[in-house]
């Protein structure tokens, strides 16, 4: 087990959230650990050779149902974008693509998340999610920022969703908007106590973690009524944490953005050990293909977007193009958006494992 293993087991986010000093004290260690963690990692995994095909059927495949998003957060680039394509919603025909050709592959799980976008603004989630499930995807995940919960939550719970995941803020109303950008404080803690009410009354079929991006410390919202209410829910399957720090979307958010404890994680040396992003496919709201789908500088049309869904080949014969990038990586000369990344992780190559999917390796 390495490092950020440990950092991200059950034992130590029970130890972050069990007790405001104890979750005060490894908020501050946190990203200390974290940049010990992928130096570790690096050290792991130097010299060896990158294997296997570009694309990890084992790992999800990430889908952007739509590009809008309802909150303006200063650590998100949202606000600052451009982007290559107007707002909007994914069509069902190209989501049936997406979902139909990444099972095809092997794939079995898939993630309702976009660099930038709330999922809960597509009317049409639940379809998807039931399409999904018909061909065969057994794990689907959606990260939303809770403030459409509130309607949501019933069918929610019941769609097919393996985990939910809430991007969410302070529990005091001012401190909520001076960092998510709205005033939806009320909607967004009403719709998590609701989603997990409904998810415990019919066995938590859903694993939630609420993840807490605030301006202050852990104990304050641990103390807070609101999180008082909903603390019993907590458990092996309910799970909170606090982001300790926060990446600059290549250089896009300047650190003035930024509110009360709320601080930059330092950019990473350019190893030249490809990064495991390299293995993380989305497909964007039209229909591009692009790799670490979490992250983008000022423009969302950059070196990581590798082709789109509407050109009449593949998605395994797009994912292949990986190779080009990583090869980049191995010789030194990162794309523009990789450099200096502060999420960079290298790849585990010392997992490629004999395969098991088109007669190729993978990584566990
Ligand atoms: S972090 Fe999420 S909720 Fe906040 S502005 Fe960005 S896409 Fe929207
Ligand atoms: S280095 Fe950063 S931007 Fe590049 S693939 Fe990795 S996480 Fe994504």
């Amino acid at each position: 087990m390495d490092l950020k293993q440990i950092y991200q087991t059950r034992w130590f986010s029970w130890l972050s959230t069990g007790n405001p000093m104890i979750s005060d004290f490894l908020f501050r260690i946190r990203p200390i650990l974290a940049q010990l963690a992928v130096r570790v990692a690096v050290l792991q995994n130097s010299g060896r050779e990158f294997r296997g095909p570009c694309y990890n059927p084992a790992g999800g495949l990430q889908i952007g149902v739509t590009n809008a998003c309802n909150a303006a957060c200063v650590f998100c680039a949202y606000r600052l974008v451009k982007t290559q394509s107007t707002r909007k919603v994914m069509t069902m025909d190209m989501f049936k693509r997406s979902a139909f050709q990444w099972r095809s592959l092997g794939g079995s799980h898939i993630d309702f998340v976009n660099a930038v976008g709330e999922p809960l603004l597509d009317t049409g989630l639940l379809d998807k999610i039931s399409y999904a499930r018909t061909v065969g995807i057994s794990t689907l995940s959606l990260t939303t920022n809770g403030i459409r919960l509130f309607q949501a939550v019933p069918a929610l719970v019941t769609s097919g969703l393996t985990r939910i995941d809430v991007s969410m803020g302070d529990a005091d109303k001012c401190d909520y908007a001076e960092v998510f950008g709205v005033n939806e404080c009320e909607s967004v803690w009403c719709g998590v106590e609701s989603l997990l009410q409904h998810n415990a009354e019919i066995g938590n079929p859903c694993v939630i973690n609420l993840r807490i991006r605030s301006k202050h410390r852990p104990s304050l919202t641990l103390r807070s009524s609101r999180f008082q209410r909903i603390k019993h829910y907590l458990s092996e399957k309910v799970r909170v944490s606090f982001a300790a720090e926060y990446d600059t979307w290549g250089g896009t958010i300047p650190a003035s953005d930024l509110r009360g404890v709320m601080r930059h994680s330092r950019p990473l040396p350019n190893w030249k050990i490809p990064c495991i992003g390299l293995r993380q496919p989305t497909i964007c709201t039209d229909g591009r293909v692009r790799m670490c789908g979490c992250r983008f500088a000022i423009t969302d049309e950059d070196e990581l977007v590798i082709g789109n869904l509407n050109e009449k080949v593949t998605l395994g014969v797009i994912l292949e193009r990986t190779r080009d990038l990583i090869q980049r990586f191995t010789s030194g000369n990162r794309p523009k958006i990789c450099r200096d990344c502060s999420i960079y992780w290298p790849m585990s190559t010392k997992r490629l494992l004999p395969g098991t999917q088109n007669g190729h390796q993978v990584e566990g």
